[in-house]
């Protein structure tokens, strides 16, 4: 159900991995006129939203002025009060020292209707992303959440760590890494045993998730050895010691590496998810963008005539959908290729094909412009009419090759792939970067023109095949690692075998 009008809905958006939002969450993102969001939200959380929603950022950073939490409940009683519907948005679950009932409060103060969206909690999600079930039967029957913020030093510390330290059961601090080391005493000091395992977990569920695992006695020494930073959490119990056997994500086989991807935004998607889903740390940084030209006379003539073509080539995905968005909006729709041979490039461009209930009738073995030459050479061209629809920048083997043989070409320029400035926080984030994954000469060209002396100096290069490879050592890299296959799921493969050296 869509967000209603003037209501206010406190949402938890879980931990950090996407992938761990709500339905309802999304549901509520996607239909609200106004997103009130905090700072530890996954990333691509707002993506979903509508165009025109208000998207406000309300959250507070340690160190940096922040909007008053008085401020963020006025905020959201005027919104609701002009009628807007409202998502405050919030990271983990909001009830779990997120403040929410203090905002549900303020809402209902003020005759302000609201509903409450639970997330997943940091402190279920990234033990459990870590390997650490916060209950066992052999070690645990119960589970606190405490706040490590309070300073034990005070008296006036809400909470009472003798009766902590006597707790029958796993202890979670959210908030705990810089009180530490007074609060692992206070436990000690009222009968904890300093032997027991404990764990920091730093980013939990983030790409970037670490864990440092040590004893009570030994875990604020190991925190500031190791440097962990929040947000992270602490557990202490014997469920700590468990993650040896249970941790999963570390083991990942790019877990811990950080991937470029250089391909437009358009395009990448696939490939970043891939990679994610392997465990790597993807840094998107399209030094080009997808622009189509499906509006132009041009292209609009082709697809309102696409049936007179007997053979029709197609070089990409995005040409695939480009193609039949062309054919769309003439009022066609596939039917109109029944006639005609449909070639494909690569599985990729096949696929796309496919989805659009299209089976490609010609697949080359390699997918490079020569190989479709080679595998057309079945296919009697003489005299017929052939469309080779794909970018504008693109070769022109493939037409030249057709024209040679006798065919009557027309080459439709479906998109244009132009120059896109890198975003900064991208550039920041690949100078670390263990590699640079190249998919086409321009993805290389686009780069390293953009990038210049800015390129990543320690990442290995992974090119998808040896045109790309050419291509980036004349632009003065060496490139590490080529594709067997070249096509994504080969470039995948290549890369998971260099990571495993
Ligand atoms: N409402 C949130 C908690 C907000 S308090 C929830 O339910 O998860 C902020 C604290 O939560 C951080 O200091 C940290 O201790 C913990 N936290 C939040 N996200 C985390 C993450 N991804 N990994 C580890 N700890 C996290």
């Amino acid at each position: 159900m869509s967000a209603r009008a003037g209501v206010v809905y406190l949402v938890g958006a879980g931990p950090g991995d996407p992938g761990l939002m709500t339905a309802r969450s999304l549901e509520l993102i996607a239909t609200a006129d106004a997103v009130f969001y905090d700072r530890l939200i996954p990333p691509g959380a707002l993506d979903g939203a509508r165009k025109d929603a208000e998207l406000a950022y309300v959250g507070k950073q340690p160190g940096v002025p922040s909007v008053p939490q008085e401020e963020i409940g006025e905020r959201l009683i005027a919104a609701a009060r002009q009628g807007k519907s409202v998502v405050r948005l919030k990271g983990g679950d909001p009830f779990v020292f997120g403040r929410g009932g203090e905002e549900g409060e303020a809402l209902r103060a003020a005759g302000v209707e609201f509903e409450v969206v639970p997330g997943v909690t940091a402190g279920v999600a990234a033990t459990a992303y870590a390997g650490i079930p916060v209950t066992h039967r052999d070690d645990a029957s119960a589970v606190a959440f405490v706040t490590g913020h309070e300073d034990p030093q005070k008296g006036e510390s809400a909470l009472d760590w003798d009766a902590l330290a006597g707790f029958p059961g796993t202890l979670v601090f959210y908030m705990g890494v810089k009180r530490l080391r007074e609060n692992a005493a206070a436990l000690i000091a009222g009968g904890r045993d300093p032997e027991e395992a404990a764990a920091a977990i730093e980013r939990g569920t983030w790409p970037g998730q670490r864990t440092v695992g040590a004893t009570l006695g030994t875990i604020a020494a190991a925190v500031e050895r190791e440097r962990v930073k929040a947000p992270a959490l602490i557990v202490v119990g014997a469920v700590a010691a468990r993650r040896e056997d249970l941790a999963w994500l570390e083991r990942r086989p790019l877990h811990g590496r950080r991937v470029v991807v250089t391909r437009a935004r358009a395009q990448a998607s696939g490939l970043a998810a891939s990679l994610r889903d392997l465990g790597a740390e993807v840094v998107e940084l399209p030094a080009i963008r997808i622009e189509s030209r499906i509006e132009s006379e041009e292209v609009r003539a082709a697809a309102a005539a696409i049936g007179v073509y007997e053979l029709i080539c197609l070089t990409s995905p995005n040409g695939v959908r480009l193609l039949f968005e062309a054919i769309a909006a003439t009022g066609l729709d596939a039917r109109a290729l029944a006639g005609a041979t449909v070639a494909a490039i690569g599985p990729g461009t096949a696929r796309a094909l496919a989805e659009r209930g299209v089976l490609a009738d010609v697949l080359p073995e390699r997918f490079v412009a020569e190989a479709m030459v080679d595998a057309l050479a079945e296919v009697e061209v003489e005299g017929t009419r052939v469309l080779v629809a794909r970018a504008a920048e693109a070769r022109d083997v493939l037409p030249d090759a057709l024209r040679e043989r006798g065919a009557e070409v027309d080459v439709l320029s479906l998109y244009e792939t132009v120059r896109e400035p890198p975003d900064a926080e991208a550039v920041a984030a690949a100078q670390g970067a263990d590699y640079v994954t190249f998919t086409s000469s321009s993805t290389v060209t686009n780069l390293t023109e953009a990038l210049g002396d800015g390129f990543p100096s320690g990442a290995r290069i992974v090119s998808i095949g040896p045109v790309t490879s050419e291509t980036a050592r004349a632009a003065g890299l060496s490139v590490d690692v080529e594709a067997e296959r070249h096509d994504i799921e080969g470039l995948i493969q290549a890369l998971l075998k260099d990571a495993a050296r």
